[in-house]
């Protein structure tokens, strides 16, 4: 149903400030426990979220040669893109970690390569990777899905979503997953996706930046015995990077999907954890997201390999606030609205789509208004303060809007048919 439009025509601010809102400062969100850094070991042949297979497909050449790894080819997409299992480590404990089953979702195959660089490595961490890959025998599958990557999409070459497929087992994508957690019984298992950018926390209206789950085993979300060793670790995961991204770490939801992997995992006895990688201010690319989900994995692997997890409360993990959505890409404020039949004041709400050109590398965001009215329980990633002042031409939900703002410190917002230039 289309709202009733808003009228407006020239936007001119007197007193409006335009406000990139940081909620945090940019600081060196090191895991206290492990102060591992990143950067040293941030794969840099990648270096935004369009990762594809060829160039992955030559790192792995690259890490075939290196003697701590055991590569092998899983098996093949459906478009025969090669799909790889990389084994380190020679611990007892099994730990089977998947990235990429949603082909637009490259941030865990991105931590991955990072992970890879950081096992590799002969330096002053050796004591702690020692440690887990004498605990541990770490299966990584990174990029599960080369076909919709290749071509940024969640589904694969079918047009099959591989996370709603674990029953049927019409992808072959599906079946290689499966088969592996077949063979390999793990006692752990990492699920990593991304997620829309527009999820928030709820209570504090941040960007869920990390939203996590240990997924459900049945529809009534028992807790088997499994999944209670999931939730432990979970609640450790919460507890330590809640310092770091305070009010950015959120719940996904705890509704059980039959045909889904993780949940499946669940029940299969596999202690499963779910990572979600979401927005946060100024990570267009999700490489803070990366050095985010790099730091947990090595929280998480390190406190399995010292069983460090089964110390947490179950009660932290019910204190992992659920996600929401009450977060807008963009959001001005306080706009005088003046047309033909009445003057107020509204907040405009907008959030953008991607249009994505692969071959050449560019993407652009186009804005369409979200909702207007008072906006005031809301917040955004950026906010533009109109403090009274505003016009434009006519506006509505779903429109891309044209408009021109200026204040009186010369910051200006203009938009072009929900074009930003
Ligand atoms: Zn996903």
């Amino acid at each position: 149903m289309r709202l009733p439009c808003l009228f407006l025509f020239l936007i001119y601010f007197k007193h409006g400030t335009y406000v990139s809102c940081r909620f945090y400062p940019s600081s060196q969100l090191m895991n206290s426990e492990i102060h591992m850094e990143h950067d040293a070991y941030r794969e840099s042949l990648f270096t935004n979220r369009f990762i594809k297979h060829q160039i992955l497909k030559s790192k792995i050449g690259h890490i075939q040669s290196q003697a701590c790894f055991k590569v092998r080819q899983l098996g093949s997409s459906v478009q025969q893109r090669e799909i790889y299992q990389l084994t380190i480590g020679t611990g007892k404990i099994q730990v089977m970690l998947w990235s990429q089953m949603h082909g637009d979702e490259p941030t865990g195959t991105l931590a991955f390569f990072d992970l890879f660089n950081f096992f590799a490595a002969d330096d002053q961490h050796n004591a702690f990777r020692k440690r887990i890959l004498d605990n541990c025998t770490l299966h990584f599958i990174p990029m599960l899905n080369p076909d919709g990557a290749e071509v940024h999409q969640r589904r694969n070459a079918q047009g099959i979503d591989i996370n709603r497929d674990f029953l049927k087992q019409q992808s072959t994508e599906a079946r290689l997953l499966a088969g592996l957690q077949q063979n390999i019984q793990p006692e752990f298992g990492f699920n990593m996706h991304d997620q829309d950018t527009l999820w928030s926390v709820s209570g504090s209206k941040k960007p869920a930046t990390i939203s996590l789950l240990a997924p459900p085993a049945d529809d009534e979300a028992s807790i088997t015995p499994g999944r209670l060793k999931a939730m432990l670790l979970t609640a450790g995961i919460y507890q330590v990077f809640k310092k770091q991204i305070p009010g950015c770490i959120g719940r996904w939801s705890e509704e059980y999907e039959a045909r889904a992997f993780g949940d499946n995992f669940q029940r299969l006895g596999t202690s499963t954890v779910l990572i979600e990688a979401g927005g946060y201010p100024g990570d267009f690319e999700k490489q803070y997201a990366r050095k985010l989900t790099f730091d947990i994995l090595l929280y998480a692997l390190n406190q399995i390999s010292t069983q460090q997890y089964a110390k947490q409360q179950l009660s932290q993990y019910h204190q992992i606030p659920f996600n929401h959505k009450e977060l807008f890409h963009l959001l001005i404020k306080n706009c005088q609205i003046n047309n033909d039949d009445s003057n107020f004041t509204a907040d405009i709400g907008l959030n953008y789509t991607e249009i994505i050109d692969l071959e050449h590398h560019k993407h652009k965001k186009i804005y369409t208004v979200a909702d207007f009215g008072d906006l005031s329980t809301w917040n955004a990633y950026d906010v533009f303060d109109a403090d009274g002042w505003a016009m434009a031409t006519s506006l509505s939900i779903g429109e891309k809007p044209t408009l021109k703002i200026v204040d009186t410190q010369g910051n200006i917002l203009v938009m072009d048919q929900g074009v930003m230039v």
